[in-house]
Parts: C-alpha cells; structure tokens; sequence
C-alpha cells in the first residue's frame, strides 16, 4: 500500500487530532522558529566584532557545555526563573564560550540585541500551513517557550502568530520548562485540562516528557530520528502533525 506511507497533505493534517483536544501548545525555538544560521556563527561573528579569534567549532563546542551548565544551575534552582536570571545566564554563556573578549559586557548586549530582533530567526517552513489549519479546525494554538521576553518582537517571524491565544514565556510565568508548575500555568492560562492539550515541541525532557507527566498528549518533532522508541508521537517534521 503506497499510500499509507505517502506524506500528509495540509488538509487533513488536523483530521487524526483526537476530539477531545482543544488546543495545541508548540514550542518555540527547534519547533515553529530557527536560528539563521546557527548560534555558534553568530556567536563567532559578533564576537570577532569585539576582538575574539575563536573559530565556529570551538564556539560550538563551549556553547553546548556552556549552556547545559546553565541548565544545571536551573535545576538546582527548581527551574526559577526571571528576566534577571535570563540576563545572568545569556552574560555567563558568552563569557565562557568567548573567552578572548577584552569587554564581554558589550559583546553580551550585543548578541543579546542580536537575539531579540526577527534577523536572526526563520519561521520552520511547516509552520504556517500547521497553525491555519488548526485554527480553521477551531482549535485553539499558543507557544510555551524558555526564551524570554524577547520572544514577544522574535515570534513576528512567524506568519499567522497573531493567532496565538498565549505566549506563555517561562520568565514571566517564572518557572522553565521542564518544570511541572509551568506546565500548570499553561493549561490553567488556556483553562483546560491537561488531558485536552496536545504540545508539540523538540525537546525530549523539557517538551514531550514533561507534557506527559501531567497528563497532556504530546508529539516530539524529531528530525534526526533520536527517538525511534516514541513510536506515532514523534515527528520527522512539524508538517507531519497527526
Ligand atoms: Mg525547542
């Protein structure tokens, strides 16, 4: 039968979504938005603006630790969270990945601007026809992040955000995901239950996991294939929502 294994089609994308769901949560960045080009070019760019010679790969590298060490403070922390503390973590991933800077607070604001305007996002290429369909269906969308409150201007990227009900941002809830009081503060925002949530994200512990542990239905939009074992809740791509 080779149509079974056929893509979907935009029409009925949202015909395999349960009726008892009335809305859907997506992440934000992995998930309906992308850095252009990446984070460690930019990361290398800028701060060879402000006098670093660190080459992308060394970047990359120091941002991936520099980051899960952030993470690890926020664990400690309950998952807390403020626009201060979001601050604190972006200057303290920039001083370690960009060690060479002579002035790390200007390189800081610069990337922190940087990150805080639509030239440096895309919107995913699936995202536009995913959240028209869901509203044409009469479900209800909204976005629950980890980015701060610069997600506010960013999500401008995307065509049709003005649909969102919410942006539930984790520094003004003041808890990240994966934290379960988050998740609370979304389905009380939405007013509805767990169980009529479906949240989408490509996070396997901060989205899919912890959406699961309060009840929500969830998909996992897992392009390069990690997580075989979810079986129909992952995705190889947004547009594959079913
Ligand atoms: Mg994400």
């Amino acid at each position: 039968m080779s149509q079974a294994s056929a893509k979907p089609q935009a029409e009925n994308i949202i015909n395999m979504i349960p009726n008892h769901i009335h809305a859907i949560v997506f992440d934000a960045v992995g998930t309906l938005i992308h850095v252009e080009p990446s984070f460690d070019r930019i990361y290398a760019e800028v701060g060879r603006r402000f006098g670093s010679r660190l080459d992308d790969a060394t970047v990359r590298d120091r941002f991936r630790a520099a980051f899960a060490e952030q993470d690890r403070i926020d664990r400690a922390n309950d998952w807390h969270t403020d626009e201060a503390r979001e601050h604190e973590r972006w200057r303290a991933i920039v001083a370690r990945v960009l060690d060479d800077l002579v002035d790390v607070d200007a390189c800081f604001e610069s990337l922190f601007q940087t990150f805080g305007t639509t030239a440096v996002w895309r919107a995913d290429a699936d995202a536009e026809v995913v959240l028209r369909e869901c509203t044409a269906r009469g479900l209800r969308i909204s976005l629950a992040s980890n980015f701060d409150r610069r997600l506010h201007d960013v999500i401008a990227v995307v065509p049709g955000h003005e649909a969102f009900a919410f942006l539930h941002i984790s520094s003004e809830i003041g808890r990240r995901k994966p934290s379960r009081d988050f998740f609370t503060h979304v389905a009380d925002d939405l007013r509805l239950s767990p169980e009529q949530i479906l949240f989408v994200g490509d996070d396997r512990t901060n989205d899919y996991d912890a959406a699961i542990a309060i009840g929500m239905h969830a998909r996992l939009v897992d392009a390069r294939r990690k997580h075989v074992d979810l079986g129909r809740d992952r995705l190889d791509r947004l547009g594959d929502l079913l």
